[in-house]
């Protein structure tokens, strides 16, 4: 494979700035251009983009910048012989920090608080509303890089950490590893369930009503993966009649969120515009991923997080 070009193509806009994402990729000594979707491309091209396009399979590899990759025809990069690859690795700090950040404003009730501050109210809940994350269980759905990261800090804050893992192997930090069959037994005693799996045909629809019955009623489900691994209509119904606490959603069925969508101003829940994984620092981690596998190319070796 020789790379003659790296292609930005400018739905990367959506993650980051694309003169940063240019800056950063300089490094490589590749010329570096912002394309459109008018452009076309050829097997001396790296493609780095948010969104996929049918162009992109006449490049030699296309670097997505997300770590689900889920929009992406696999089975049409397989036939074309281009390479794919997607940006798992770089999330165990981002979105481990804001779940955290989701289990603390449960816990504390501070999005209640913050709701009540535009209106100077001095409004404190009952007595029996607020608790500590010390000593509570949460279930990790998916242990890849964000449900490790997110293991380690419930951990770290004294949490008791169940995990759903697709081999069962033990993880570090993680008291019982249950399979995705064992999954209502997963989430029955916890306090936080946080789904952390990639969007897959398994995974599609994972949490429905049935599965939702079986989490705790003061329960809480956190869901930073792909919006359709829930099931929009139960969890809706799950929060109107109390089958479960509230929801912490980043991922929705449908992005952006629509104005009219009733979890919006929804008392149980907060809404994050897919925002878990945003830093400052994106265009610097998506670089670092992409030299490494120029120079991997450069020795002959095997790419890094080829998915295709
Ligand atoms: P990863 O590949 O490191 O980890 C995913 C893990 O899920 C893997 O260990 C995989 O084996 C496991 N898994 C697959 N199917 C499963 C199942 N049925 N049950 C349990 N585990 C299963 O990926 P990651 O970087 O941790 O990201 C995970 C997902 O989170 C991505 O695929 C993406 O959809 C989502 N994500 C969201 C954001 C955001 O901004 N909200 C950011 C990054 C990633």
């Amino acid at each position: 494979m020789d790379i003659a070009r790296i292609a930005v193509h400018e739905s990367v806009a959506k993650a980051c700035p694309l003169e940063a994402m240019v800056a950063a990729l300089q490094g490589s000594a590749i010329p570096v251009e912002i394309v459109g979707d008018d452009a076309s491309f050829d097997a001396s091209d790296c493609v780095v983009t948010f969104s996929p396009r049918d162009a992109f399979l006449d490049a030699a590899w296309v670097h997505g910048i997300r770590a689900g990759y889920d929009e992406f025809d696999v089975t049409a990069y397989e036939a074309a012989g281009t390479a794919l690859m997607n940006s798992t690795g770089i999330h165990g700090d981002t979105v481990p920090e804001t779940v955290v950040g989701y289990m603390t404003a449960f816990a504390r009730r501070l999005h209640v608080y913050r709701d009540h501050q535009s209106d100077s109210d001095w409004m404190q809940e009952p007595y029996d509303a607020p608790f500590t994350l010390t000593g509570e269980q949460v279930c990790v759905v998916g242990l890849g890089t964000i449900g490790q990261g997110v293991a380690d800090r419930a951990n770290a804050l004294g949490m008791e950490v169940v995990g759903v893992r697709r081999s069962g192997d033990p993880v570090e930090n993680v008291e019982r590893v249950y399979t995705p069959d064992e999954l209502d037994t997963a989430v029955a005693d916890a306090r936080f369930v946080v789904l952390c799996c990639p969007l897959t045909e398994e995974t599609e629809g994972m949490v429905g009503a049935a599965r939702l019955v079986q989490m705790r009623t003061d329960s809480y489900l956190v869901n930073v993966a792909r919006g359709p691994v829930v099931v929009e209509d139960a969890l809706l119904n799950a929060l109107d009649d109390g089958t479960i606490a509230g929801a912490a959603l980043d991922a929705h069925w449908e992005e952006p969120l629509p104005e009219e969508h009733p979890l919006w101003d929804h008392e149980s829940a907060i809404v994050t515009p897919h925002v878990a994984a945003s830093t400052s620092q994106y265009h610097e981690d998506i670089a670092a991923l992409v030299q490494e596998n120029v120079e991997r190319i450069a020795r002959g070796e095997s790419l890094r997080n080829r998915v295709a």
